[in-house]
């Protein structure tokens, strides 16, 4: 059983840092992590350990807490005038308040209508289903070339991986793909289709994958660098 409250932000030597609280039935001993998908210090706490000797490990770690909050890029900011990466090119986010069409894109114009306090949901919600249809098709597409048959696609939000394959055929797709260039989006489809054929990650794998695509090199490199930043939660 898990029990989560939101950031409260707290005072450690290093400066002010968001802290999440979460009680665990199974945690053994109070822990902390950095989530560098919400830039918060997470602070785990077993049923009946003290709020007080979690915020001591906190303070008596203060330089490592501001390192690493350091080193998580910053969170895109999706707001009026803003951008947004589709494909890998940047459009230009126009909130578009009295507008009845929901969201489109125009060119290189991304528009959402309705309330400003929604855009990051909105936007959200819209490119998800960009996700499906535009992922969709592209890895029907590179399926049917390889003579490859996923038994299911699906797109979801997930923490750490841009996609998976089960054992019984059924692909996996991180939705914040939709924001990374063509290229990036076909190897991680190429990859994930080369383990309905090998489940794992040795020599014959790769042999399959690099005859699926061509842009496994650039690909792994725009993650590596770009990779973090898609993650992170959207900020307005
Ligand atoms: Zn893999």
């Amino acid at each position: 059983m898990m029990r989560e409250d939101g950031p409260e932000t707290v005072a450690i030597a290093s400066g002010q840092v968001p802290v999440c609280w979460r009680r665990s039935a199974r945690a053994r001993r109070i822990s902390m992590r950095i989530d560098a998908r919400s830039g918060h210090v997470v602070l785990t706490l077993p049923p009946r350990a003290r709020r007080e000797d979690a915020l001591a490990l906190l303070r008596s770690h203060s330089a490592w807490v501001a390192a690493n909050l350091a080193r998580i890029p910053k969170a895109p900011r999706w707001h009026d005038g803003g951008q947004v990466l589709i494909d890998g090119r940047p459009h230009a986010i126009r909130h578009c308040p009295d507008a009845r069409r929901g969201v489109w894109i125009e060119g290189d114009v991304v528009h959402v209508s309705g309330e400003a306090a929604f855009l990051v949901r909105r936007l959200t919600t819209f490119l998800r289903e960009e996700a499906r249809l535009r992922l969709g098709t592209g890895l029907t597409a590179l399926a049917r070339q390889a003579g490859l048959r996923p038994t299911r696609l699906s797109i979801r939000d997930t923490r750490s991986r841009w996609g998976s394959c089960t054992a019984d055929g059924a692909i996996m797709l991180c939705w914040r793909l939709v924001m990374a260039p063509p290229e990036v989006q076909h190897y991680v489809m190429a990859h994930e289709l080369a383990h309905l054929r090998h489940m794992n990650h040795g020599p014959d794998f790769w042999v399959l994958v690099d005859r699926l695509t061509p842009h496994r090199r650039t690909a792994e490199a725009w993650l590596r660098r770009e990779g973090a930043t898609l993650l992170r939660d959207m900020q307005e």
